[in-house]
């Protein structure tokens, strides 16, 4: 049963120039979904609007319907905090901040106004663990985040969104900065997570999609021309 349901999005950036051409897609829970396509088909504009990054730049504008668990997310009375909460993301680059892995993994507890240090502690072995990174830091939590690898970084950065419990996580290339061992385990990661998060990955590697996910939605030029499970 889908978690989301997105029904005939469009998105114009700002200048009316418009990216997506009206999306009807869902996403099975607790599955991993591939968006691939070409370079400029709209994948990464169809992520941002799960979470609503896209409302960060002035101008743009958003048409149809992006339900989260049946909610309307573009609603009136849309918390976007509360929603970022329940959809989290994970970059590109990974973006560790200058501070210790633990104050890193705990960074969105903190945002919330959490400040119970057992539940942190619980929370950062809990996150470290899922995101396949735990054995190789636990002996240098507070350690800068910033002498990890980038494999390593990336995992943390995994971690840092499991932290709060999403519901629904977001990639975008999370891999394509990463050399081979490196990638190879983040997709590792990426295939544990799908017993007990919706993941949603954003990839030009065709290859990768293969590898990493339950369904694929192909992208072209805005519109969705094909989904299906992966093959
Ligand atoms: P993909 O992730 O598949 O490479 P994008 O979603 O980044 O594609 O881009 C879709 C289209 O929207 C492209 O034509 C791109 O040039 C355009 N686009 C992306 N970001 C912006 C922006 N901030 N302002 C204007 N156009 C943009
Ligand atoms: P992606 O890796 O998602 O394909 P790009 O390399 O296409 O990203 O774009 C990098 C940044 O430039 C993004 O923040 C995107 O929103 C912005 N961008 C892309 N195309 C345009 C455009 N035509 N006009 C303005 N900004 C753009």
């Amino acid at each position: 049963n889908p978690i989301i349901q997105v029904n005939n999005l469009k998105f114009f950036y700002p200048g009316d120039a418009r990216a997506l051409h009206g999306i009807d897609l869902s996403f099975p829970e607790k599955n991993v979904t591939a968006l691939i396509g070409p370079s400029g088909c709209g994948k990464s504009t169809l992520l941002r609007c799960l979470n609503r990054m896209n409302d960060l730049i002035d101008g743009c504008r958003v048409e149809g319907e992006i339900t989260l668990e049946g909610e309307n997310i573009y609603g009136k009375n849309t918390d976007i905090i509360e929603l970022r909460r329940r959809v989290g993301m994970v970059f590109q680059k990974s973006n560790p901040f200058p501070k210790s892995i633990y104050e890193n993994v705990i960074y969105g507890l903190r945002i919330a106004g959490e400040k119970d240090k057992k539940l942190f502690d619980e929370r950062v072995e809990k996150s470290l663990k899922a995101a396949a990174l735990w054995d190789e830091v636990k002996d240098r939590l507070q350690e800068s985040a910033l002498g990890l690898s980038g494999g390593q970084m990336q995992r943390l950065c995994i971690a840092r969104a499991i932290a709060v419990n999403p519901k629904v996580i977001l990639m975008d290339e999370p891999c394509s900065a990463l050399d081979p061992k490196s990638t190879a385990r983040v997709e590792e990661t990426i295939k544990d997570l799908r017993d007990d998060f919706t993941i949603i990955i954003v990839t030009h590697n065709m290859q990768q999609a293969a590898r990493v996910s339950d369904h694929t939605a192909f992208l072209f030029e805005g519109n969705l021309i094909e989904y299906g499970l992966t093959d």
